[in-house]
């Protein structure tokens, strides 16, 4: 480990860039003095971002919030976010692009900076920051048929508890 040893001045590192998952370091990265464009590929210097983001939001909020913008992502692809999803979405990251740059960001670290596996085990980790349009079923719903309900499988309840294999 070359990078994660490198100490923010001033700050308490409790936490290494190895323990972070690709979406914590993106949420620290956001928080920290990285500029909004996308600029450096320069090891140290991201890694100094995430520990100043991680300094600034603290390790917990950072993976909460690490874990709705997940959720937010999957629920997006299938096109079944809410007006209130989007609203707590936008006011976490205010600048979508600016997670863009944040995400390429953790991207280029992870090659430098492999995770640990408890932090790969969490890079699934996704979690809906208010009401689910699946409302806790695991299904969210499409249309009512006469006699039976079509809906999609939720992105996110239904991969994080994932139903008996079907036979
Ligand atoms: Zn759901």
């Amino acid at each position: 480990m070359n990078v994660s040893t490198k100490q923010v001045s001033g700050a308490v590192v409790l936490v290494s860039v190895a323990d972070l998952s690709s979406g914590e370091r993106s949420v620290a990265l956001y928080a920290s003095d990285m500029p909004n464009r996308y600029r450096t590929t320069d090891a140290v210097q991201i890694t100094e971002w995430v520990m100043q983001g991680i300094d600034r939001v603290g390790l917990d909020d950072v993976r909460r919030r690490a874990a709705y913008a997940e959720g937010f992502r999957r629920l997006s692809r299938v096109r079944m976010v809410t007006p209130q999803l989007t609203a707590r979405h936008e006011q976490d990251f205010p600048k979508a692009n600016r997670l863009t740059v944040a995400a390429r960001h953790a991207a280029n670290l992870s090659l430098y900076a492999p995770m640990s596996a408890d932090a790969r085990a969490r890079n699934l980790a996704a979690d809906v920051d208010g009401a689910c349009p699946c409302k806790g079923t695991r299904t969210i719903p499409l249309w009512q048929d006469e006699d039976a309900a079509v809906g999609l499988a939720c992105p996110v309840h239904s991969v994080t508890m994932r139903p008996a294999v079907q036979a």
